[in-house]
């Protein structure tokens, strides 16, 4: 991932995420939530709240004593894709995109080099289980949220992670639909018996 002008990290900088496990340690305000919030970012997330900020532009790095506030903020993220695990990418090793946002608000995405709209990476990282609104991205207060919850909102997340809430809501819009149906079945009874 390559960060510049994204809140703290007013330098260029690079991180690789290396097979297995990688941790980020430091000292306290040293930027290791930043990172995370790096990446949420560049996957589409549209709420400033979730980055703990006011709005979308706070996260350009706004200056230090000694370094002038910047004017924009850029996120590229590198995708290995040499397993073609992301769909419409087939025939790509690499997936790359980012995002790029300017003080007066104006942004842009880029998919392998081309502009594209939010919605395409929306679309990119459906069902891969990394979009924007994934339980792969958990932050602190979601880890208070879930261990003060209820064991049915837990039960929710779990639904949620393993991908049964889609068909949940689906079984409903079907039931509602048969309902509704048996309902003009009845009536239809009722007419043909008035008929005859
Ligand atoms: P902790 O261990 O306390 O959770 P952390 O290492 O996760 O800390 P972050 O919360 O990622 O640290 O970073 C906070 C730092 O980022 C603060 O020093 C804050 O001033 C700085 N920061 C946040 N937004 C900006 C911005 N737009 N421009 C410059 N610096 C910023």
């Amino acid at each position: 991932m390559e960060i510049v002008g994204f809140k703290s990290f007013a330098d260029r900088t690079k991180i690789e995420f290396d097979q297995g496990v990688t941790a980020v340690v430091g000292p306290n305000g040293s930027g290791k939530s930043n990172i995370v919030e790096s990446l949420r970012w560049v996957l589409g997330e549209q709420s400033a709240k979730a980055l703990r900020g006011g709005k979308m532009p706070d996260v350009i790095f706004s200056g230090t004593e000694k370094r002038r506030a910047m004017n924009f903020a850029e996120v590229t993220a590198y995708f290995d894709n040499s397993d073609h695990y992301l769909a419409g990418h087939d025939d790509e090793d690499e997936v790359i995109i980012s995002r790029r946002l300017y003080r007066n608000g104006d942004s842009e995405f880029m998919l392998n080099g081309k502009k594209c709209r939010l919605r395409d990476l929306h679309e990119l990282f459906l069902d891969t289980g990394l979009g924007r609104d994934s339980l792969s991205i958990i932050s602190q207060g979601r880890i208070e949220s879930v261990f003060n919850s209820k064991p049915e909102e837990r039960r929710a997340i779990f639904e949620e992670a393993a991908g049964v809430l889609k068909y949940k809501s689906r079984r409903n819009e079907t039931e509602s639909k048969l309902k509704s149906t048996q309902d003009n079945m009845d009536r239809l009874e009722d007419i043909i018996y008035e008929l005859n």
